[in-house]
């Protein structure tokens, strides 16, 4: 185990150990997961560099930036997805106060939500780091999306809205991006952040097992306090957080695979269910949506 960092999020040297966890999806390789005893982040340790991560992402179970039907289990991820498509955009709409606008989706993938957004009259620019599903989004949505680097060629205060719907977590520069993405937006404007919650009930519940720690591809694991601390530290302000009701399930569905449980799907079901109910009455679901603006 090589050296550990100071805190990526606020730069503090007190850190524990957490976790150990497994890369279940790609590399089967082990991760420490250490948590800064100041503002609460957990982070993976021996992460790899930005120019070796990408194999970490070769899988065809990987289905983020794919659009598999095959398999009970994508048929059912897609069809939440096409719901969660239009509860984003009403969600948009309501908090940037606008029924259009210009938006820009960072880490778009294959551009579903950006078409989602297209089709009801936004103005749409995307950025996509993996140049496979940057292709696809042009390919499926008719979509140009450029790469990490074009975020610097945006014009300042230009955009009313940016989100990145589970996207933070994998940034490996978090706070020049976030510098980057604040520039970007507009005075009034709204940014939206998604992130898994390890505070939650099917974090707990799962421990090193729990799917949302995604080693290495997740570099860091958010609780409300870490986002906080995060956002203010880069001239941002937190304005609401909400919940997502669906990860929980899709959650302890796959932590339940990697637990290999022969009855895995029907315990998932009551996990997932348990940790919505607990959420609804102290927050703290499995994943969260940060409504953001500027300080
Ligand atoms: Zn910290």
């Amino acid at each position: 185990m090589g050296s550990i960092p100071n805190c990526p999020v606020c730069g503090n040297e007190k850190l524990s150990f957490a976790l150990k966890t497994i890369d279940y999806t790609v590399s089967n390789e082990e991760f420490s997961i250490y948590q800064c005893e100041h503002c609460s982040v957990r982070f993976t340790g021996n992460i790899p560099s930005l120019s070796q991560i990408g194999k970490y992402y070769e899988s065809e179970q990987y289905i983020s930036h794919t659009n598999s039907t095959k398999g009970l289990f994508n048929k059912l991820y897609q069809l939440v997805r096409n719901y969660s498509l239009v509860s984003k955009r009403e969600l948009v709409c309501k908090f940037a106060n606008k029924k259009s606008g210009i938006i820009l989706d960072y880490g778009c993938g294959t551009g579903s939500f950006l078409n989602e957004m297209k089709s009801n009259g936004w103005s749409i620019k995307g950025v996509e780091p993996d140049a496979g599903a940057a292709q696809k989004a042009t390919l499926l949505n008719g979509i140009e999306i450029g790469d990490s680097s074009s975020l610097s060629s945006f014009i300042r205060e230009s955009v009313d809205v940016i989100t990145l719907w589970h996207v933070l977590e994998h940034v490996h520069d978090l706070h020049p991006t976030l510098n980057t993405l604040k520039s970007i937006l507009k005075a009034n404007g709204v940014m939206f952040v998604a992130v898994p919650n390890y505070q939650s009930f099917d974090a707990a519940h799962y421990k090193q097992f729990w799917a949302a720690y995604d080693v290495p591809r997740h570099l860091y694991h958010f609780s409300k306090k870490s986002m906080d601390n995060l956002m203010k530290a880069n001239g941002l302000q937190i304005v609401k957080v909400l919940p997502m009701w669906f990860d929980s399930f899709y959650v302890s569905l796959l932590s339940e695979k990697y637990k290999k449980n022969p009855i895995g799907p029907i315990l998932a079901v009551i996990v997932g269910l348990l940790s919505n109910i607990i959420a609804f009455f102290k927050g703290n679901s499995s994943s969260l949506i940060y409504v953001i603006k500027q300080k």
